[in-house]
Protein backbone atom coordinates (compact mmCIF):
# COMPACT_ATOMS: atom_id res chain seq x y z
CA UNK A 1 0.00 0.00 0.00
CA UNK A 2 1.59 3.34 -1.15
CA UNK A 3 1.86 6.32 1.19
CA UNK A 4 -0.56 8.22 -0.40
CA UNK A 5 -3.20 5.67 -0.63
CA UNK A 6 -2.47 4.57 3.37
CA UNK A 7 -3.49 8.57 3.47
CA UNK A 8 -6.95 8.28 1.54
CA UNK A 9 -8.05 5.74 3.58
CA UNK A 10 -6.80 7.10 7.02
CA UNK A 11 -8.11 10.39 6.18
CA UNK A 12 -11.54 9.09 5.46
CA UNK A 13 -12.00 7.72 9.01
CA UNK A 14 -13.84 9.83 11.87
CA UNK A 15 -12.38 9.92 15.22
CA UNK A 16 -15.79 10.34 17.50
CA UNK A 17 -14.47 10.83 21.26
CA UNK A 18 -16.20 9.32 24.12
CA UNK A 19 -18.48 7.32 21.92
CA UNK A 20 -20.06 4.95 23.31
CA UNK A 21 -18.72 5.58 26.37
CA UNK A 22 -16.97 8.56 28.43
CA UNK A 23 -13.02 7.94 27.67
CA UNK A 24 -13.26 5.86 23.92
CA UNK A 25 -12.71 7.41 20.75
CA UNK A 26 -14.70 5.32 17.90
CA UNK A 27 -12.98 4.88 14.85
CA UNK A 28 -16.38 5.82 12.13
CA UNK A 29 -15.80 3.70 9.13
CA UNK A 30 -19.43 5.04 7.46
CA UNK A 31 -17.11 7.94 5.91
CA UNK A 32 -15.16 5.44 4.61
CA UNK A 33 -17.70 3.62 2.84
CA UNK A 34 -19.43 6.68 1.65
CA UNK A 35 -15.95 7.93 0.16
CA UNK A 36 -16.53 6.21 -3.27
CA UNK A 37 -12.50 6.47 -4.22
CA UNK A 38 -11.29 5.55 -0.11
CA UNK A 39 -13.83 2.59 -0.15
CA UNK A 40 -11.84 1.12 -3.91
CA UNK A 41 -8.41 1.87 -2.72
CA UNK A 42 -8.84 0.11 0.31
CA UNK A 43 -10.80 -2.74 -1.75
CA UNK A 44 -8.28 -2.58 -4.38
CA UNK A 45 -5.54 -2.99 -1.85
CA UNK A 46 -6.97 -6.01 -0.30
CA UNK A 47 -7.80 -8.19 -3.21
CA UNK A 48 -4.29 -7.76 -4.22
CA UNK A 49 -3.15 -8.93 -1.32
CA UNK A 50 -5.38 -11.39 -1.25
CA UNK A 51 -5.66 -13.50 -4.87
CA UNK A 52 -2.47 -15.41 -4.39
CA UNK A 53 -3.67 -16.69 -0.98
CA UNK A 54 -6.13 -19.33 -2.69
CA UNK A 55 -8.42 -18.90 0.00
CA UNK A 56 -11.95 -20.61 -0.13
CA UNK A 57 -13.88 -18.53 2.43
CA UNK A 58 -13.98 -15.09 4.05
CA UNK A 59 -15.33 -15.19 7.08
CA UNK A 60 -16.70 -11.41 8.75
CA UNK A 61 -17.07 -10.37 11.95
CA UNK A 62 -20.33 -8.99 13.08
CA UNK A 63 -21.73 -6.28 11.61
CA UNK A 64 -18.91 -3.83 10.14
CA UNK A 65 -17.00 -6.81 9.23
CA UNK A 66 -19.73 -7.44 7.02
CA UNK A 67 -19.26 -5.19 4.77
CA UNK A 68 -15.42 -5.45 3.73
CA UNK A 69 -15.81 -9.18 4.13
CA UNK A 70 -18.63 -9.48 1.52
CA UNK A 71 -16.96 -7.08 -1.32
CA UNK A 72 -13.64 -8.62 -0.73
CA UNK A 73 -15.20 -12.18 -1.12
CA UNK A 74 -17.02 -11.07 -4.42
CA UNK A 75 -14.10 -9.74 -5.91
CA UNK A 76 -11.89 -12.69 -5.02
CA UNK A 77 -15.06 -15.06 -6.38
CA UNK A 78 -15.34 -17.04 -3.08
CA UNK A 79 -17.81 -17.47 0.00
CA UNK A 80 -18.63 -15.29 2.33
CA UNK A 81 -19.54 -16.13 5.95
CA UNK A 82 -20.41 -14.71 9.17
CA UNK A 83 -19.53 -14.48 12.14
CA UNK A 84 -22.48 -13.05 14.25
CA UNK A 85 -23.13 -12.02 17.88
CA UNK A 86 -25.21 -14.81 19.72
CA UNK A 87 -28.94 -15.90 18.96
CA UNK A 88 -28.90 -14.75 15.42
CA UNK A 89 -28.29 -17.52 13.47
CA UNK A 90 -31.33 -20.33 12.41
CA UNK A 91 -29.26 -23.18 11.66
CA UNK A 92 -26.83 -25.17 14.44
CA UNK A 93 -24.10 -23.31 15.54
CA UNK A 94 -20.92 -23.54 17.44
CA UNK A 95 -20.65 -21.08 19.98
CA UNK A 96 -17.18 -19.10 21.60
CA UNK A 97 -17.45 -17.04 24.42
CA UNK A 98 -14.74 -14.01 25.37
CA UNK A 99 -14.70 -11.76 28.35
CA UNK A 100 -15.60 -7.86 28.10
CA UNK A 101 -14.08 -5.27 30.67
CA UNK A 102 -16.98 -6.06 32.24
CA UNK A 103 -18.81 -9.73 32.00
CA UNK A 104 -18.49 -11.55 28.39
CA UNK A 105 -20.46 -11.96 24.83
CA UNK A 106 -20.48 -14.49 22.85
CA UNK A 107 -19.73 -14.92 18.76
CA UNK A 108 -21.31 -17.96 16.70
CA UNK A 109 -20.92 -19.58 13.44
CA UNK A 110 -23.08 -22.42 11.59
CA UNK A 111 -21.95 -25.55 12.27
CA UNK A 112 -21.47 -26.15 8.22
CA UNK A 113 -20.52 -23.02 7.33
CA UNK A 114 -17.09 -24.25 5.84
CA UNK A 115 -17.84 -27.36 4.20
CA UNK A 116 -18.39 -30.90 6.10
CA UNK A 117 -16.17 -31.05 9.00
CA UNK A 118 -14.65 -27.41 7.81
CA UNK A 119 -12.91 -29.51 4.71
CA UNK A 120 -13.68 -28.48 1.05
CA UNK A 121 -14.33 -30.53 -2.19
CA UNK A 122 -10.44 -31.78 -1.85
CA UNK A 123 -11.38 -33.09 1.71
CA UNK A 124 -8.47 -30.19 2.94
CA UNK A 125 -9.67 -28.25 5.66
CA UNK A 126 -11.29 -24.88 4.04
CA UNK A 127 -8.56 -22.47 4.36
CA UNK A 128 -10.45 -18.98 6.01
CA UNK A 129 -9.50 -15.50 6.28
CA UNK A 130 -11.10 -13.91 8.91
CA UNK A 131 -12.19 -10.40 8.47
CA UNK A 132 -13.23 -6.99 10.88
CA UNK A 133 -12.60 -3.34 11.01
CA UNK A 134 -11.03 -2.61 13.95
CA UNK A 135 -8.85 -4.79 16.24
CA UNK A 136 -9.18 -3.26 19.64
CA UNK A 137 -8.10 -5.84 22.28
CA UNK A 138 -8.45 -8.70 20.13
CA UNK A 139 -10.57 -10.70 22.22
CA UNK A 140 -13.77 -10.81 19.39
CA UNK A 141 -11.15 -11.93 16.76
CA UNK A 142 -9.64 -13.85 18.75
CA UNK A 143 -12.66 -16.12 19.67
CA UNK A 144 -13.77 -16.10 15.94
CA UNK A 145 -10.35 -17.86 15.07
CA UNK A 146 -11.41 -20.20 17.42
CA UNK A 147 -14.65 -20.68 15.66
CA UNK A 148 -13.22 -21.37 12.67
CA UNK A 149 -11.15 -24.04 14.46
CA UNK A 150 -13.86 -25.63 16.32
CA UNK A 151 -15.34 -26.42 12.89
CA UNK A 152 -12.57 -27.72 11.53
CA UNK A 153 -11.49 -25.07 9.36
CA UNK A 154 -8.01 -23.24 8.92
CA UNK A 155 -7.46 -19.71 9.75
CA UNK A 156 -4.87 -18.34 7.17
CA UNK A 157 -5.00 -14.84 8.10
CA UNK A 158 -7.06 -12.28 10.14
CA UNK A 159 -7.15 -8.51 7.93
CA UNK A 160 -8.09 -5.64 10.30
CA UNK A 161 -8.77 -2.25 8.54
CA UNK A 162 -7.72 -0.42 11.60
CA UNK A 163 -5.51 -1.86 14.43
CA UNK A 164 -4.87 0.06 18.08
CA UNK A 165 -1.52 -1.07 18.18
CA UNK A 166 -1.29 0.34 21.96
CA UNK A 167 -4.03 -2.23 22.67
CA UNK A 168 -1.42 -5.88 22.18
CA UNK A 169 -4.59 -7.60 20.83
CA UNK A 170 -1.94 -9.39 18.46
CA UNK A 171 -0.25 -11.12 21.32
CA UNK A 172 -1.62 -14.25 22.07
CA UNK A 173 -3.80 -14.39 18.58
CA UNK A 174 -3.36 -17.75 16.89
CA UNK A 175 -3.23 -16.96 13.12
CA UNK A 176 -0.74 -14.24 11.19
CA UNK A 177 -2.74 -10.76 11.66
CA UNK A 178 -2.44 -8.11 9.18
CA UNK A 179 -4.01 -4.77 9.73
CA UNK A 180 -4.19 -1.91 6.64
CA UNK A 181 -3.64 1.01 9.17
CA UNK A 182 -2.04 1.13 12.44
CA UNK A 183 -2.92 3.39 15.41
CA UNK A 184 -0.38 4.64 17.85
P1 LIG B 1 -11.97 -6.11 20.62
O1 LIG B 1 -12.65 -7.43 20.83
O2 LIG B 1 -11.63 -5.41 21.88
O3 LIG B 1 -10.77 -6.24 19.69
O4 LIG B 1 -13.02 -5.16 19.90
C1 LIG B 1 -13.23 -5.28 18.56
C2 LIG B 1 -14.67 -5.02 18.14
O5 LIG B 1 -15.21 -3.86 18.76
C3 LIG B 1 -14.70 -4.78 16.66
O6 LIG B 1 -15.82 -5.46 16.08
C4 LIG B 1 -14.79 -3.28 16.50
O7 LIG B 1 -15.66 -2.93 15.47
C5 LIG B 1 -15.32 -2.77 17.85
N1 LIG B 1 -14.51 -1.66 18.42
C6 LIG B 1 -13.74 -1.71 19.53
N2 LIG B 1 -13.15 -0.54 19.79
C7 LIG B 1 -13.54 0.30 18.82
C8 LIG B 1 -13.25 1.69 18.50
N3 LIG B 1 -12.44 2.44 19.25
N4 LIG B 1 -13.83 2.21 17.39
C9 LIG B 1 -14.64 1.46 16.61
N5 LIG B 1 -14.94 0.18 16.85
C10 LIG B 1 -14.42 -0.41 17.93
Amino acid sequence: LSPEDKTIILDSIRDIPDFPKPGIVFKDITTLLSNATAFKTLMDHLTERYLGYELDYIAGIDARGFIFGSVLADRLGIGFVPVRKKGKLPYTTVAEKYSLEYGFDEVEIHIDAFGENGCCTTGEPSKVLLIDDLMATGGTAKAAVNLIDKVGAHCVEACFIMELAFLNGKEGFSAPVYSVLEIE
